[in-house]
């Protein structure tokens, strides 16, 4: 399978060496409005295939494009000083005008991957632009939240994150919705799990984790001015779900035709994911307060949208 990746930055770099590092895709293309960084970033990945994979790594034009399964949008202007949040937004719009129709030329049959953010309201955006069924252009939405709730969860329980089931809902952002009521861990609710581990599950240590999964991003920000690592390997989660047919489920973003009150909009909840793209949402169990947090993401992000001038 041929994997695009437009947009060679810190995000589109880390999915293009995780992919490569694990094999998941027999080609990937690296594309950017800058050619020689799309050409150092293929060259140095290229560079740690032979100590991991067979996986074909180069960079190119549009037209190399050929053939690929999945593209991976990470291409992205980065914000100027005093610019509003909707103003980057028109120009990140901009850069999807720019991308999307080429890639499509290019290749037809393609399902999408938006990584560049904000990431909800792109996924929108690119769903409009391309004219492709909602199920083919996917947002990586939560997937990273939901690893760090799982993350953290596990480490409270002392248990492999893998077996812990909980999930970050709605807007990959400030109002996202930890879904506590439905998190299990080893086939238990979280309650019964830790009572059995003889662990303590306060409300305390929830808003500890709660903080931990909604401020992570803030955190590594002022530590090292971005973050690529843990997006990147979501990505390569989601590139293999469909690379395998697996049928998994993440929480993904997609343009829903009715989601907690709002039509159009594209937020998380957890997806079927293969190689048709998304073919199936599930709701889990909320609580009062969880159903009232996710109703007003929706909202949030259908105002944005509806904000921006396109
Ligand atoms: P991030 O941390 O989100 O990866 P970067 O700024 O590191 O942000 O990466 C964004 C990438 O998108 C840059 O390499 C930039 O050159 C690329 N890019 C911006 N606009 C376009 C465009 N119109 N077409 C292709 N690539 C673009």
């Amino acid at each position: 399978m041929k994997v695009g990746i437009v947009g060679a930055g810190m995000v589109g770099s880390a999915a293009g060496y995780a992919i490569a590092l694990r094999g998941t895709a027999a080609q990937l293309v690296f594309v950017d409005h800058r050619p020689e960084l799309a050409r150092a970033q293929a060259e140095d990945i290229a560079h740690a295939v032979p100590f991991a994979s067979t996986t074909l790594v180069s960079a190119g034009d549009y037209t190399d494009l050929d053939s690929a399964a999945v593209v991976i949008l990470a291409a992205g202007v980065a914000q100027k000083p005093a610019e509003s949040r909707l103003d980057l937004l028109s120009r990140n719009a901009e850069v999807f005008r720019d991308v999307i129709g080429r890639v499509l030329t290019a290749a037809p049959e393609a399902i999408l991957l938006v990584a560049t953010n904000p990431v909800d309201i792109m996924t929108r955006i690119a769903t409009e632009l391309s004219g492709l069924p909602p199920a083919r252009v996917i947002g990586s939405g939560t997937i990273l939240d939901t690893a760090r709730f799982r993350h953290l969860i596990g480490r409270h329980l002392g248990i492999a994150p893998q077996f812990v089931h909980a999930y970050v809902l709605g807007e990959h952002g400030d109002s996202e919705v930890l879904a506590w009521q439905s998190a299990r861990a080893g086939g238990l609710s979280l309650p019964d799990c830790a009572a059995q581990m003889r662990v303590a599950l306060t409300d305390g240590l929830r808003a500890e984790i709660d903080a931990g999964v909604r401020n992570a991003a803030y955190t590594i920000i002022e530590g090292k001015g971005a973050t690529w690592y843990g997006i990147g390997a979501g990505l390569e989660r989601i590139v293999r779900a469909i690379a395998r047919n697996e049928q998994a489920i993440l929480t993904v973003s997609v343009v829903a035709p009715e989601i907690a009150g709002q039509s159009g909009v594209a937020l998380s909840v957890p997806r079927i994911v293969g190689a048709r793209g998304v073919t199936g949402d599930l709701f889990p169990d909320l609580s009062g307060a969880e159903a009232t947090a996710l109703a007003a993401s929706a909202r949030l992000l259908s105002d944005t949208f509806a904000a921006l001038a396109l």
